[in-house]
């Protein structure tokens, strides 16, 4: 590549403020302040030519100051489409300073035609696209798309993100990448469009190289695995395992690990112990829904015939928390499914559950379906700032089967009933109660920044943070600290999660209440559903 230089600004853009995702809050009490650090736009500055400058700008850390779009030759940016406002914003703010924009990552991949204000697009994975973009920069050229043959790019050769370009302090955690692409068929998955259904893994020491240098940069703490599926190819896993494990221990045990895995992740007990070994304590679980039927036809049938509390419980019994998605609103849901859903995530025990609406992304096969059936709503796939954070709020872009103000409601009981203060404890209280933590080290390492949650002030200063929850908050943590004080440390990281989660869940409800009383208000109580989902969408 090429010895000349140009300066590029990487920007990472807003998410949405009110999303599931976005818990700000409980960050800022280990002086962070978001949870996880841009690990595409650091693997795109890796594959760039190294002898160009680079200047990294988070927008969900730092304000974006116009001088650093000035100091640029062109500026970068993308993400997911809980990004997509912002980015749009950038773009137009990049253009007032007359200054070139390439877009990239996943929501312009799958709905490049919301993005065509930009000068550059980067299309799919772009480890095989982005030798053309600079050979086509340095050619004078100043527009193009670059879209990435599906699939294709082998992971292996993918260099280490330049880690250097973070500010780890800003961070809950950092975000590492083993594998692409997972083997199920859910149908409103987009990873599956997108990464394809063979994971790809990188090799043993390429991901050992990238702990290095997490480890020489001085980082501790939590590492997340952003693996669509870790466990897709179980194999390979289960032999970068043991390495990882020899690593850890070489180290003095700096990273604890957490990903997201399938459910059958509990079929093996040979890899949870691996798991355990390695010092992973959490994983999130697509659940969805306690209904097998759904569950067929939303072609998730990894969560069929089996018992899905038990499996998580299973989970628990390896020291490892589960957080985990539930949806409403498919086709196949029976009137009022409200109670069993309750009912499932209670008999889980899971305290940090997304419950959201069915949303159907662009580039799944469940917008392809809706589409042949003409019940894909106009629009679908802009995200609309003003209408919620995320499909928690406004899911259901298309005409559902059930009438949508049954949907509503039923979602609307389900988010007052599981993010109740005595609701969310009896869950920790129950979780607590299978996390076996033996053998597994209790203390955080030396400059891992959770340290400060674990004082007994950093309790009260959570514990006082929610008010509402007080008096059930400390009830159970007395009980944790009684009958299994080695869970202490997630127990507290829970509750701290309830400052985000339970003003949330206020503002998802009042947002349904919006809906269901602008339906009421357009509607007559015996108008046709159509006509009503209309009117709860504009
Ligand atoms: S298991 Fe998860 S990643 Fe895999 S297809 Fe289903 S939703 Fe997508």
């Amino acid at each position: 590549m090429t010895d000349r230089s140009c300066r590029v600004l990487l920007v990472y853009p807003k998410f949405v403020p009110n999303s599931f995702w976005n818990y700000a809050e409980p960050c800022k009490l280990i002086g962070a302040r978001y949870p996880a650090a841009p690990l595409g736009l650091i693997t795109v500055a890796a594959l760039l030519p190294q002898t160009w400058e680079f200047k990294l700008v988070n927008s969900n850390t730092d304000d974006l100051d116009t001088a650093d779009i000035d100091w640029a030759d062109m500026v970068m940016t993308g993400g997911m489409q809980n990004q997509q406002p912002d980015c749009l914003r950038l773009i137009d703010l990049c253009h007032a300073h007359d200054k070139p924009v390439v877009v990239g990552g996943p929501d312009v991949s799958s709905s490049p035609h919301l993005y065509v204000s930009a000068d550059f697009q980067v299309l799919g994975e772009a480890e095989d696209v982005i030798k053309d973009f600079v050979s086509a920069w340095e050619r004078g050229e100043r527009s193009g798309i670059f879209a990435a043959e599906k699939f294709q790019v082998d992971v292996t050769k993918t260099p280490i993100p330049r880690f250097d370009l973070l500010t780890f302090e800003h961070y809950l955690y950092i975000c590492i990448q083993y594998s692409r692409g997972c083997p199920f068929t859910c149908e409103f998955c987009d990873i599956i469009e997108l990464y394809g259904r063979n994971p790809r893994t990188k090799t043993n020491a390429q991901m050992l190289a990238e702990l290095d240098r997490l480890y020489a940069l001085g980082y501790r703490g939590h590492v997340d695995f952003v693996d669509d599926n870790l466990i897709g190819n179980k194999k390979a896993l289960k032999r970068f395992l043991p390495e990882l494990k020899a690593w850890q221990e070489a180290h003095d045990y700096p990273f604890e690990f957490s990903t997201e895995a399938s459910v059958n992740l509990a079929d093996d007990d040979a890899l949870l112990e691996m798991l355990k070994q390695t010092n992973f304590f959490a994983v999130f679980v697509g659940i969805e829904s306690p209904d097998s039927e759904t569950l067929i036809q939303m072609r998730k049938k990894q969560n069929t015939k089996r018992n899905i509390a038990e499996c998580i419980h299973k989970i628990y019994g390896y020291g490892m928390l589960v957080t985990a998605g539930f949806i409403v609103g498919f086709d196949s849901e029976k009137a009022s499914m409200a109670d069993s859903m309750i009912d499932f995530i209670e008999d889980c025990a899971i305290p940090v559950c997304m419950v959201g609406m069915l949303f159907a992304l662009p580039n799944t096969q469940l917008t392809v379906r809706l589409t042949k059936e003409g019940r894909l709503h106009e629009g679908y796939d802009i995200m609309a700032e003003d209408k919620g954070g995320d499909h928690c709020s406004f899911g259901i872009n298309f005409d559902p089967k059930r009438p949508l103000r049954d949907i509503l409601s039923d979602y609307r009981r389900i988010l007052a009933h599981v993010f109740e203060p005595s609701a969310y404890a009896g869950r920790i209280d129950r979780l607590a109660s299978m996390l076996n933590r033996s053998g597994r080290r209790r203390d955080l390492p030396e400059g891992d920044p959770r340290r400060r949650i674990g004082s007994i002030e950093g309790v009260y200063k959570i514990i006082n943070a929610v008010p509402k929850a007080r008096e059930i908050f400390w009830k159970t943590f007395n009980n944790c600290a009684r009958n299994n004080p080695a869970a202490l440390r997630y127990v507290v990281l829970l509750m701290a999660m309830y400052i985000h989660l339970g003003p949330f869940s206020r503002r998802a409800i009042e947002q349904i209440d919006q809906r269901i009383a602008a339906l009421d208000q357009a509607e007559p109580a015996h108008a046709p559903a159509e006509s009503r989902v209309a009117a709860a969408m504009t």
